[in-house]
């Protein structure tokens, strides 16, 4: 998202989508999928398309790595096509996914930063001025509280609380050990859920799992 400005939540902002597809173009590496959006997409995806069967198939088939930071921090973001760098979901001017858009996508034009303090800071994108002459009239509030879901706060504030441990582990793995916690640190955020079990208390039993996993790693090559 560009131009972004910071928003009160009880700002009112009215706004209005005309289909264009703009805001889904041009985003070569900026359509981030968490962890939640990527549970959500297999779920969906496996309903209609007999090709994907798990995670795996997803991430492979639709998204790409992006390094975050030196010290092994991956995430996913989905990949685009063509000269206009177009999200992959966009046909027509129309999302594929409609349904489990990634969180990015469903809070647009909107975006929460989180605070210490376990609550949110909201930004508002006014990359685009048309989406503000007609339409809805919200609450900055109103649409957070729509498009992002409790379920999604509670897997932000596992994120903020464990990311300073996690990175500080990973920021102490030597170099030859880098492949393996890189690894961990995927199969932990992304791949090893179970689609039929609530994804929460997964995500949550993971991180634990995770930070184990990079001790044992550290262990084994620094002492
Ligand atoms: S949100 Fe804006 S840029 Fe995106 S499709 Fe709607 S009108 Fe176009
Ligand atoms: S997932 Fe859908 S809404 Fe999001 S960028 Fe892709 S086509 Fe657009």
């Amino acid at each position: 998202m560009k131009n972004m400005r910071p928003i009160e939540w009880n700002e009112r902002i009215r706004f209005e989508c005309c289909g264009c597809g703009a805001c889904c173009r041009n985003v070569h590496q900026s359509v981030p999928l968490e962890s939640l959006d990527v549970y959500r997409l297999t779920k969906f995806l496996k309903e209609g398309d007999s090709a994907i069967t798990c995670v795996e198939d997803v991430l492979a088939t639709y998204a790409e790595e992006v390094l975050l930071a030196t010290c092994g921090y991956v995430t996913y973001v989905l990949k685009t096509t063509g000269d206009e760098q177009a999200c992959i979901f966009l046909k027509d001017n129309r999302c594929m996914i409609q349904p489990v858009k990634p969180k990015a996508c469903r809070t647009y034009p909107l975006s929460a930063e989180p605070l210490g303090s376990g609550g949110f800071r909201f930004h508002i994108s006014t990359e685009y001025p048309h989406h503000f002459e007609a339409g809805i009239i919200f609450k900055a509030r109103d649409w957070m509280k729509r498009y992002f879901t409790e379920e999604e706060r509670a897997a932000t504030a596992i994120d903020y609380r464990e990311l300073p441990e996690i990175v500080r582990l990973l920021n102490q793995v030597p170099e030859d050990g880098l492949p393996a916690a890189v690894f961990c640190f995927l199969q932990y955020k992304y791949y090893k859920f179970d689609l039929e079990r609530p994804f929460l208390e997964q995500y949550e039993s993971n991180h634990k799992e995770l930070l184990s996993a990079l001790r044992k790693i550290l262990e084994r090559l620094c002492y």
